[in-house]
Order: C-alpha cells, then structure tokens, then sequence
C-alpha cells in the first residue's frame, strides 16, 4: 500500500479536502465544508459511499478540519497521511514548485499576507490546523503563483519604475495547479497538441485564462492580485487605474471600501445586479443579466485574440473550470466570435460536453477538459515524498 496523502484547499468560507490513498488513482473520499463561520454544511462523495450532505455550525479552519476528519474516520478507521498538501495562492517570487513547509517557509508565506490579502490568512489558518492534527504527517505547500514563474520577465513587469518590480511588484498569475494539472493532461492525452499553443480558459467562480507554449506557462490575464483579466463571479477583472483614482479622490473611499468593491460586489453579480452564479445568470430574462454573460464572453474572446499574439497563432483552446466545463452556451457564444481565429465549433458535440467540441474542419481544436486541482496537489506532494 502507498502513503497517503490528503490534501486541503482552504478558502475564505470553505474547506476543501480529498483523500488519495493510492497514487495516480482516483480519491477514496472528496469533499468539502461550505459557510465556515456560522451555518454550514458539510458535503463529501467516494466510490465506496453514499454521497454525505449534512449540517454544520463550525466557527474556524480548525473546527472544519477537525469535522471533515471526523467523517472520514467513521468511514475509514484512524487517518494517518504521510502528508498533507496544502493549496497555497501565493508563493510570492521564491516559490516554483511544491515545497516542504518548515518553520522557514511558513514564516516566508506569512509575509505574503499583504500581496493577498484575501487568501492567504485561510491558507495559513489550514496550515496550522493540519500541524495540529497530523503533527507526524509532512506538510506541504503547493502554489498556485508556481506554475506561472515560466512565463518570461516581459509578461511580468508592469511599466513602473524598475525598483517595484524588485520589491515584487509585477505580475504573478493564478489558478497554477488547475493549468498545472491541464497541462499534464495534454501531455498523456493529446500529444499532438502539447507541444504547441494552447489557451486554456478557467471559468470558474474566479476565472482567468493561460497561455501554454510546449506544456508551460507564457502569459496569463491574472496578475499581481486574483483581480484583474477576466471578470469573475463577483470580482472586477480588467479596470482602469484611472477610476480607482477617482473613486479615492472624489468619493472619498477608502482602501477597505475599494477592496469590498473589487472583489465582492463587482464582476458578474455587479453588472447583472441579480447574482454571481451563471447557472443563475443563464436562466434570467434580465437585460442587465444578459449584458454580464456578453461583457464576460466578450472579455474571454478579446484575451485569446491577445494570447493568440502572444504565442504567434493557436493550436487549441481548452475550457475547464465550473462554467467551461458545463456551459455549452457560454462556449458557443465564445467560440461564435472566434471564427477569425480558425475556432469552429461542432454544436452537437459542444451540447454534449464532449472532449473534443470543434468541427472536424476546425483548424484550431477545441477541447473541454475537467480541472482537478487536489489530483494536482496530491501528486506533487507524492513526488516531493519520493524525491
Ligand atoms: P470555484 O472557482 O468556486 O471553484 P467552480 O469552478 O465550481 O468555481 O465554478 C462555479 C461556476 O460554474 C458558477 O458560476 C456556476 O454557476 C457555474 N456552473 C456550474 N455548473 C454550471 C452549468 N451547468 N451551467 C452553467 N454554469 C455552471
């Protein structure tokens, strides 16, 4: 029997766990803790059992821990991982690759509090409440900022003085494991394609596109924050600095009014005024729900057009995420506008969700490919335990 590994993803309200106790296979168990902080629920699904979804009240990570290993022990005796992989958003400009987190580390991440501000306090907060759990198992931190640190310094500064971009003030990029683990699928699944120029859109809640050149990262349309690119369920994406300005000096807000406005009540659920879902969104007969779902197709078409300059054409243009991987209308009405490109969609198969959705003809693929960020932090932390 192989180590195993559990791996948690801890954001602001939730917690995410899965259990992988043989390598390169599926979880025994995945699931998650909603509503951390008052009336939640506890969800979790495996092979072996019948799907969980039950109530809770937990009031921090560690309560959340602590009931999402009491459900898994009732089901599969005493939990002793060899390690726990950590999500981690940011790995600020040391971090490439998955990394031991020792006193050292720790202490290096607890510096990146500020760069963001809204995830990295949740992570930190799994973080130790998985030392006190497993106080044997190794902990190990997996960044989502590793993956992009391949893209070249010219699709990293900002035009600022020089001397910020030294402080680390430059572009950073997310959703690395996602990209991570879709690259990885490419390369055993679509060897035709993986050596080439792929756009990958994750459209998730948050959402963010990549451009991949030979498996790697070259550019991506997230950078210094989860904020900008893409509009998001309820962030900003793209904005000019300029309004920013203007809101500080003429509406006299202030950086905690600005940040509410930017990640909470912006993007999606900002333009429609009705929700930050898309299933939501779909089903409204709303004008302003209409203009979200044009204004975030419209942002995607117009960041492939820059990342088909970026990489010099388009081999393939991969969906994954929540809204990539179940909206076939939201993948139709991306891909109407990317004929230009070479993008031609078979509608029978994009109804299906099929792996491969663009026309026969199409001269650039069109695949959808499911995401699965913990299969990502689970096999890196098994490949640094082997190392
Ligand atoms: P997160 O970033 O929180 O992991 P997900 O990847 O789960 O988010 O994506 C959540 C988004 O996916 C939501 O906007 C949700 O409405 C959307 N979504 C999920 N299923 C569907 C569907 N069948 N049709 C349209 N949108 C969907």
């Amino acid at each position: 029997m192989t180590a195993s590994v559990l791996t948690l993803n801890a954001g602001s309200s939730s917690l995410k766990f899965a259990l992988f106790e043989e390598a390169d296979a599926a979880p025994t168990l995945r699931g998650q803790v909603d509503r951390i902080g008052g009336a939640g629920r506890i969800l979790a699904d495996g092979a072996e059992f019948d799907r969980i979804d039950k109530a809770v009240t937990v009031q921090d990570h560690t309560a959340a821990l602590a009931e999402a290993l009491a459900l898994i022990e009732a089901r599969l005796g005493t939990l002793k991982p060899a390690a726990v992989g950590h999500r981690i958003v940011h790995g600020g400009p040391a971090h490439d690759r998955p990394v031991l987190l020792d006193p050292a580390v720790i202490a290096g991440l607890e510096a990146l509090r500020p760069f963001a501000p809204l995830h990295q306090p949740h992570n930190l907060s799994g973080i130790y409440a998985a030392q006190q759990a497993f106080p044997d198992a190794h902990q190990i931190g997996c960044f989502d900022t590793g993956f992009h640190r391949s893209q070249p310094k010219l699709n990293r500064v900002f035009a600022l003085p020089h001397r910020y971009y030294e402080q680390g003030i430059c572009r950073y990029g997310f959703h690395g494991l996602s990209y991570a683990h879709i690259s990885r699928v490419l390369a055993a699944e679509h060897a035709d394609l993986a050596p080439g120029r792929v756009v990958v859109a994750h459209l998730g809640n948050g959402a963010s596109i990549c451009a991949l050149k030979e498996g790697q990262s070259v550019a991506s349309t997230m950078g210094f924050s989860a904020l900008d690119g893409l509009p998001m369920g309820t962030r900003c994406g793209q904005i000019d600095p300029g309004v920013l300005l203007y809101m500080m000096t003429e509406e006299r807000m202030d950086a905690a009014a600005i940040q509410r406005l930017l990640y909470h009540e912006a993007g999606l659920l900002g333009l429609s005024g009705i929700s930050n879902d898309m299933r939501e969104l779909e089903a409204a007969s709303d004008p302003q729900a209409a203009l979200a779902i044009d204004y975030f197709a419209a942002r995607i078409q117009r960041e492939t057009g820059a990342f088909a300059a970026v990489l010099q054409g388009v081999d393939a243009l991969v969906f994954t995420a929540g809204i990539g991987e179940h909206s076939a209308t939201l993948r139709a009405r991306v891909c109407d506008g990317l004929g230009w490109l070479g993008i031609a969609l078979d509608p029978a198969r994009n109804r299906v969700h099929a792996r491969e959705i663009s026309d026969e003809t199409s001269p650039v693929k069109v695949l959808v490919i499911p995401t699965d960020e913990e299969a990502e932090i689970a096999r890196s932390a098994r490949a640094l335990l082997d190392a």
